[in-house]
């Protein structure tokens, strides 16, 4: 599971890809609530604010 901004979205696909060997499925942060679990504050590669989750 990835959570990664904007610019880093097509490298964590990739990684994703590399290591799962399956294409992963693509969440806006924004759109999506959590009961049991809090977004990461920043980006998997960076600092930035996260965008997406990658599961
Ligand atoms: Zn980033």
């Amino acid at each position: 599971m990835y959570v990664v901004c904007s610019k880093h979205l097509e490298e964590a696909i990739d990684e994703f890809i590399e290591v799962y060997e399956q294409p992963p499925d693509l969440y806006e942060l924004e759109t999506i609530t959590f009961t049991e679990w809090t977004a990461p504050t920043c980006c998997h590669f960076c600092d930035m604010n996260p965008k997406y989750l990658i599961v």
